[in-house]
């Protein structure tokens, strides 16, 4: 079983994805993560994240300790990750990986939740169960602005705003697998939904798909 979810930045599929995967014992994949590791080799490398020689062996040398980074979860790493994501062999690179988890996950799980962009059209087309989430930019930039705020009592609100706008513009409108969502997928609209309410959603939609619903 494979479960696929997929949806702008700061829309909460993160989080969502974590609980669905550990409610099913299964596998879970942050393919965003994969992106990000990527990017941030390319900034530690002092190179250009736009610079596709640079970026393809970032992604080639890319070691399981690298997704464990502390640094990943910062706005100008997911800027660099949006960057190296556009171009077509960085993705080319890490496209085995993700199937290969997903059609094999590890210690024998009998499924995995896979998270990103385009993991309902690209990386795993024949997931039974796709959902797309999406929430407005100004709704996830105050979701942002809030975590971002908790570390860091000088964060700017526009600052986040304007980062995601730009993020969201780069993934939506680059050729090879942009952000959009994948035919037959749910669509969750969270604007006005916490995250229990989100999961509770999805876990029933789950639920019902699976035949487990009574
Ligand atoms: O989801 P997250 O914000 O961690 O992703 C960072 C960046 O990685 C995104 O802005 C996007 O450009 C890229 N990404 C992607 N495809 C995925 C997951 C992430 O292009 N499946």
């Amino acid at each position: 079983m494979i479960i696929a979810i997929d949806g702008p930045a700061a829309s909460g599929k993160g989080t969502l994805a974590r609980r669905v995967a550990a409610a099913m014992d299964y596998a879970y994949l942050d393919t965003g993560l994969l992106y990000r590791a990527t990017g941030a080799k390319v900034l530690a490398m002092g190179g250009d994240p736009d610079d596709a020689a640079v970026a393809v062996d970032a992604a080639e040398k890319l070691q399981p300790k690298d997704l464990e980074n502390e640094n990943l979860r910062g706005e100008e790493v997911g800027n660099a990750a949006s960057r190296v994501a556009a171009i077509p062999q960085v993705r080319a690179v890490l496209l085995d990986f993700q199937r290969q988890l997903a059609k094999t996950p590890p210690e024998n799980k009998h499924g995995a939740v896979l998270d990103g962009r385009d993991i309902g059209t690209v990386v795993c087309p024949e997931a039974p169960i796709k959902f797309y989430l999406t929430a407005s930019v100004t709704e996830r930039a105050n979701r942002r602005f809030k975590q971002l705020q908790e570390k860091n009592p000088a964060a700017i609100y526009e600052r986040v705003l304007n980062e995601l706008e730009e993020r969201d513009a780069r993934d939506s409108a680059r050729d090879v697998a942009p952000l959009k969502m994948a035919d037959h997928a749910i669509h969750i609209d969270t604007d006005r939904l916490n995250a229990d309410a989100v999961y509770n959603a999805v876990m029933a939609h789950i639920r019902t798909h699976m035949g487990t619903d009574d």
